[in-house]
């Protein structure tokens, strides 16, 4: 009934989205302490990020420059002037009783995202982003249940590991723009070095903003806004947006509240139930009490500065696809592949295709052998065992037809476990690299002895030499079949 309700109604869903991504520094945004995820518990703490009485805050430099860079990423703009503000509320894990947020000053603004329109692939979507700005993170509670007895342990090691959350304007109108944009969003951060945005471990969290707009005898209805958290996967953020809309509609059917009727309520998504839950409802922000923090000075941003990390910026995602497609000739699907796997993949792709000047044969190589082994092997490119320039001049020896594709992959196999050249691997292989004049006098003895191929073939059925591709094969194993075969139809048009 719903479904039908809103096809038979004019109804936009309004989405605009909150991003949380924890930056990629060494150090928390106001002390020294590791920001790195995964120690034990309280182990990362000092008396600035507890918040002791005393303890003074220092600005991590790291932490303004990657939100720059980001800022810069998503098309904003990089006021000289910003600030730090608390932000006040009480939770068990914020020691301080605040939080140092930025409020009316924050380090970007006013940007945009293009995304690809998931309804039309051709045409693109500009996505608003109202703001970036910078924020220390709170600790994480965690509720258990051990033997029956429910049970919250605290760990601080997150309190002040520095967050960029970026707001978007509610330019977003279902749940596939929802995923393109963070899909686009999560692309440039990681590209960039910014943040490993990995959703399991909290580096990029998501709320999102919904409400529909309903067209009632031509004039625009507007529901109440909800905001929906708690959602681990770019799938739960579908969901939940999918399961908001609907049940939205069924609300106003049923009570006919608007946004002028209702504040903005806080709800929570449940993965298992697949259901939004009532959470809150909506502080203001006034309720917050932001004040300017005492303890930090305004910062000011040089040009020079700004210009300097624009310089510094490696390539944006989008624009080394289009590099790829129009330096090494690839397709739009595999450009795509490769820069989804980040940006050493793609110094890594480059490099091979240089080395054998076969950017085909390397992009195939690249999608399938490598990134196969890189999966199996739950490594990064990094620690690849078959170097670029090896794969390289192995991809080389293949266009060259010194050697078929089967041999290459035994090499390739062989390096992946031997530290080897390329020269060495196929010598330890028994590998030869088959003379032409040799498959010339195999591919005539392989003729006189079957004078009905040649007829066959003279006849019409070509595919009739693929009997002596076998038999060269067998008589010696280094011949490459795709020369023997143009070595045979060569010699029976002779
Ligand atoms: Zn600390």
């Amino acid at each position: 009934m719903n479904a039908n309700f809103i096809m038979s109604h004019d109804v936009t869903t309004i989405i605009g989205l909150e991003v949380h991504v924890q930056l990629k520094t060494k150090t928390k945004l106001f002390c020294g302490c590791s920001a790195e995820f995964g120690a034990s518990p309280n182990t990362q703490v000092c008396p600035v990020c507890l918040g002791l009485p005393g303890a003074l805050p220092v600005m991590n430099e790291q932490a303004i420059e990657l939100a720059i860079c980001a800022g810069l990423a998503i098309n904003c703009s990089i006021p000289e002037l910003t600030k730090w503000d608390r932000k006040q509320y009480f939770y068990p894990d914020l020691p301080k009783g605040y939080q140092i947020s930025q409020f009316d000053l924050p380090i970007c603004a006013d940007g945009y995202l293009e995304i690809t329109d998931p309804a039309n692939p051709d045409a693109t979507r500009h996505i608003g982003i109202i703001r970036a700005h910078l924020e220390e993170d709170a600790g994480k509670s965690m509720h258990d249940e051990v033997a029956g007895k429910s049970d919250t342990r605290i760990d601080l090691n997150r309190c002040g590991t520095p967050l960029l959350e970026i707001v978007s304007q509610p330019d977003l109108r279902s749940s596939a723009e929802v995923k393109e944009y963070l899909t686009q969003l999560k692309l440039i951060l990681t590209h960039l070095g910014i943040s490993d945005c990995e959703m399991q471990e909290g580096s990029l969290r998501v709320d999102a903003n919904v409400n529909l707009h309903i067209n009632v005898d031509g004039k625009k209805v507007a529901t109440p806004i909800v905001e929906v958290k708690n959602m681990n996967s770019f799938r739960a953020v579908e969901r939940a947006i999918e399961f908001e809309v609907e049940r939205q509609a069924i609300d106003w059917q049923a009570d006919g509240l608007t946004i002028n009727d209702k504040p903005k309520t806080t709800r929570g998504w449940d993965d298992s139930k697949e259901r939004t839950f009532i959470q809150r409802e909506k502080e203001e922000s006034a309720d917050y009490r932001y004040f300017p923090d005492p303890d930090l000075l305004p910062v000011r941003i040089p040009r020079e500065q700004v210009e300097e990390i624009r310089k510094s910026m490696r390539e944006l995602p989008n624009v080394t696809c289009d590099r790829l497609q129009s330096q090494h000739g690839l397709k739009q699907y595999d450009a795509n592949v490769i820069v989804n796997q980040g940006p050493q993949l793609v110094a890594y792709f480059e490099r091979v295709a240089d080395v054998s000047g076969d950017a085909k044969r390397s992009s195939s190589w690249v999608q399938q052998d490598v990134m196969r082994t890189l999966k199996e092997r739950d490594m990064v490119i990094d620690e690849f065992p078959v170097t670029s320039v090896q794969l390289g001049e192995l991809l080389k020896l293949v266009s060259d037809a010194k050697l078929d594709n089967a041999r290459a992959r035994d090499v390739f196999n062989y390096l992946l476990d031997k530290e080897s050249t390329v020269e060495e691997a196929i010598k330890s292989l028994g590998i030869e690299q088959v003379d032409s004049s040799e498959i010339d006098t195999l591919c005539q003895e392989l003729l006189d002895a079957n004078p009905n191929v040649v007829d066959d073939v003279r006849g019409g059925k070509v595919q009739a030499v693929g009997s002596l591709i076998g038999q060269a094969k067998k008589k010696n194993p280094n011949a490459n079949p795709q020369q023997v075969r143009e070595t045979l139809l060569r010699l029976i048009g002779e």
